[in-house]
């Protein structure tokens, strides 16, 4: 009897008491694992270092073995605040997630306190994930699509296709005006592809004004520039030997820019370059509840005027309000770059996507980014055929 009732303790301890385990081994994956308190039910980390990283501002773990009737405490140490999620993201099942505010502790001490749970396994991530795998997914869902062609731009230094979309109705033989967008050249910066999925979606839809565009208008996209550090789950920001947007010059250093610097060149003498958009997101940690443009024009040009025409036309569709951001580009920019050398185009704008809340105080969500990069797409098919 003794030894039934050893037996049962030791079971009803096992249940109570399990051991959290932490899993980073899986694609996009990232933590450095601190301290596992099994009695406080609390894993604490920080973002991990990968490669040649400088930035710890993506995070993506799996965890089991907690206690599922107390409160899951996850405590982030990190540099600086604006890299901590003001929301960080917890799913059972990778696939749907939940936002949850975190409460600072300090600057730099973020404390997340998941309620009881009654699934077995969390996934918890800086922001909704990403992965290279999802791109893949998105666009085998939509290559059936008769006016997309989906090919290879060229493999990254790690071998991994980096996948070129090009948008157009090839049964129009009219001379074409040429838009290019670059998503994702920062690595942690997720919110960067749902947005383009958005822009893509139109762009393919049957949407009359999306029907015109492709009539007059051919669109190269490179939706993931950054595939290694997405694959990897690294930030990818101010990375060595130098961050992707730094690196656009004569003489790339990455292969994804150097075929992307090539390829503008000879698409852009075929037909008329006319807009180049680069799509980024903001700190996780910035309070900021708004998406930005970047202007690198002095106002008295007349590139200004087509990019203030361009977002008014935004503006006058949709419910997201840009805020403009002006004296942040450098040389080796991607928008700095392409406005220098192609000085004809009418306008070059980077996008800022935000991570928090939105204008109307909802929460940014991979549907909302969906919406704003339709909305987008929808803007380009109005400008364009407003201004030829
Ligand atoms: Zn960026």
């Amino acid at each position: 009897m003794r030894c039934f009732l050893t037996y049962l303790l030791l079971f009803v301890s096992f249940l109570s008491y399990g051991q959290i385990q932490v899993d980073t081994s899986f694609e996009g994956a990232n933590a450095q694992i601190f301290r596992i308190d099994n009695d406080r039910n609390e894993i604490l980390f920080r973002p991990a270092l990968k490669s040649n990283q400088t930035t710890r501002c993506w995070f993506y773990f799996k965890a089991w073995g907690f206690k599922k009737n107390e409160h899951l405490k996850i405590t982030e140490l990190n540099d600086s605040r604006n890299l901590i999620p003001t929301y960080a993201v917890y799913s059972f099942d990778n696939k749907h997630w939940h936002k949850i505010k975190g409460k600072g502790l300090t600057d730099n001490i973020f404390k997340y306190s998941i309620p009881p749970y009654r699934h077995d396994t969390i996934y918890f991530a800086a922001g909704y994930p990403y992965t290279y795998s999802m791109l893949i997914h998105y666009i085998s869902s939509i290559a059936k699509n008769p006016f997309l062609d989906t090919t290879t731009l060229t493999f990254s230094e790690h071998n991994l296709p980096i996948p070129l979309i090009v948008i157009t109705d090839t049964s129009s033989h009219q001379d074409k005006d040429l838009v290019w967008i670059t998503a994702r050249q920062h690595a942690f910066e997720t919110p960067a592809n749902y947005c383009t999925e958005g822009i893509i979606n139109f762009l393919i839809s049957k949407d009359p004004m999306a029907q015109d565009i492709r009539k007059t208008t051919i669109i190269y996209i490179v939706p993931m520039v950054d595939v290694d550090n997405v694959y990897r789950g690294a930030s990818g920001r101010m990375q060595k030997p130098v961050d992707f947007n730094r690196d656009w010059d004569n003489n790339p250093t990455w292969r994804a820019i150097s075929e992307i610097t090539n390829l503008m060149e000879t698409t852009s003498e075929v037909y008329d370059f006319r807009i180049f958009m680069d799509i980024h997101a903001t700190f996780p940690g910035t309070d900021s509840s708004v998406f930005a443009y970047f202007n690198i024009y002095d106002k008295d040009s007349p590139h200004y005027q087509n990019l203030r025409n361009f977002w008014l036309t935004f503006s006058s569709i949709s419910p997201f309000i840009p805020s403009e951001v002006t004296d942040y580009s450098a040389k080796n920019y991607a928008d700095r770059y392409v406005a220098m050398h192609y000085k004809y185009i009418d306008f070059v704008t980077t996008i800022e996507c935000d991570w928090n809340n939105t204008d109307q105080g909802q929460p940014w969500t991979p549907v909302k980014w969906h919406e704003l990069g339709e909305d987008i797409g929808q803007s380009i098919a109005i400008y364009l055929s407003k201004n030829k």
